[in-house]
């Protein structure tokens, strides 16, 4: 604990009863909750002057550096709150860790991860009403994010640094249940590649996977797949989701690391198949292992996953001129995992990993 954080409540908070109208039906990413976190930074102070204070728009200068060069990093965890009323996140270190090394790939300065697990969990604690009651499912997303906010249009570093987290309360990502999705496989664009920045949380890989995301809804599908730049043959990840495919025979495969985001909800499930008795396999895993895997019955699961949707089940592939189908249900180990992740983050498993920090 080493911020100093004022804090300065809402003159204007929502009404409890205008909190659980809300969190009857969160969505995701649309309702924020009553307060925002802060913390500047500038070379000669280093981090300071961190507050919370009321949910608002910001203020910035039209020539604010994040606005034109995109310097800028993000993360996504969540808060759970258990049966006995209490508030967890999940591996907070691990994301705190990830923006340590986004930030220096974006050229952004170190923020220690004690210093971002404490700035997420006094925005918890403080907006601790928005965190729904537990055995629903829901949860309370944070987004912590770190912009170059000098006002300058030279290109090098900025100068000046803001470190920001907001909240959101999350229902279930995908409305009406867990139904598998169809994804399109993008021959045209590509995610990263070697000394690019696709192991960094930054919306620049968000921003150029949009279009071929577009491209995928014009298909009929509902998320895009990336192949890697090198090769244009092996499997790297959804815009915002880690791959895995489940074998016959019961191993289990995950494309490596290096050019995809290091997500962690992948490493968990690692752990976790691992445990549950499978052997798991990080490696390149080509297009072609794919189609014909699924093809042959050698592939019986596939899935994605991530903190916002966490585990979901892959069925048809798309490409130009051809699909192969697979299965129209969630498969049996899919189902496991995801039930093991969120019994485990919901408090309804024993936390075996010491997984969970508790926040109140
Ligand atoms: C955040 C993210 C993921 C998932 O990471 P988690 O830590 O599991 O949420 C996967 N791919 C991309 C591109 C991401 O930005």
């Amino acid at each position: 604990m080493t911020l100093d954080i004022s804090i300065i409540p809402s003159a204007n908070p929502k009404s409890d009863e205008q909190v659980a109208e809300i969190l009857a039906n969160p969505g995701f990413g649309t309702y924020f909750t009553d307060h925002m976190f802060t913390v500047e930074w500038t070379p000669e102070k280093g981090w300071h002057d961190a507050r919370i204070t009321a949910y608002g728009p910001l203020t910035l200068d039209p020539a604010t550096a994040v606005l034109h060069y995109a310097q800028e990093t993000f993360e996504g965890m969540k808060a759970y709150r258990h049966d006995d009323g209490s508030v967890w996140t999940f591996r907070p270190f691990e994301n705190a860790e990830r923006m340590k090394r986004s930030s220096h790939r974006l050229a952004l300065p170190v923020l220690e991860p004690e210093d971002f697990v404490q700035a997420v969990e006094a925005l918890v604690e403080v907006d601790q009403r928005w965190i729904a009651e537990a055995g629903s499912e829901k949860s309370l997303y944070i987004r912590p994010f770190m912009i170059a906010t000098e006002a300058f249009l030279g290109v090098r570093p900025s100068q000046h640094v803001t470190f920001m987290v907001i909240a959101s309360p999350a229902g279930a990502y995908f409305k009406g249940g867990i139904k598998p999705l169809t994804l399109w496989l993008t021959e045209e664009y590509t995610r990263a590649g070697r000394g690019g920045m696709g192991a960094a949380k930054t919306g620049g890989n968000y921003a150029s996977s949009l279009v071929a995301q577009q491209e995928a809804i014009a298909q009929g599908c509902d998320q895009v797949v990336f192949l890697d730049v090198a090769e244009g043959k092996y499997v790297e990840e959804l815009g915002g989701m880690n791959m895995y495919f489940v074998y016959a025979d019961g191993h289990v495969v995950t494309p490596e690391t290096g050019t995809i985001l290091e997500g962690i909800t992948r490493s968990a499930i690692i752990e976790l198949t691992e445990k549950a008795g499978h052997k798991v396999e990080e490696r390149k895993i080509s297009i072609d292992e794919w189609r014909e895997g699924v093809a042959s019955g050698e592939i019986t699961e596939v899935f994605a996953c991530g903190t916002a949707a966490v585990v979901t089940p892959v069925g048809t592939l798309k490409w130009k001129g051809g699909e192969v189908q697979g299965s129209t249900e969630t498969g049996p180990l899919t189902a496991q995992i995801r039930q093991s992740l969120v019994d485990l983050q919901y408090g309804r498993a024993a936390d075996e990993f010491g997984w969970m920090h508790r926040v109140i």
